[in-house]
């Protein structure tokens, strides 16, 4: 398994950017309350609502793979068992399953 502490730094950071992510829409949000241009926010509402979605979902994996950290089980395929490659954990910390398996059913 790949070493633990860089790992565990990689989704930490991931952890940070959603954080940041979350405080820049809040901020937005409470910018928009006056604001005349309806239409234009309300799509931008929309598209904030999207991105916190997104964060959430992110954050939910983030945890996920902290705890597999912990239990031991991070960097193995959770459907056939195998250890996922090395540069497949770099490019996504969080994945789950090996490249030969679909993420999900
Ligand atoms: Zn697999």
């Amino acid at each position: 398994m790949a070493d633990r502490a860089a790992t565990e730094e990689r989704l930490r950071s991931l952890d940070g950017a959603h954080d940041e992510m979350v405080a820049a829409s809040r901020d937005t949000n409470a910018d928009d309350e006056h604001d005349p241009e309806g239409a234009t926010i309300a799509f931008e509402r929309a598209q904030l609502a999207a991105l916190r979605r997104q964060a959430g979902d992110h954050l939910a994996e983030v945890d996920a793979a902290l705890r597999r950290l912990d239990d031991g089980t991070y960097g193995g395929c959770e459907r056939c068992g195998r250890p996922i490659a090395p540069a497949r954990l770099e490019a996504r910390p969080t994945a789950r399953t090996c490249v030969a398996c679909p993420a999900r059913p």
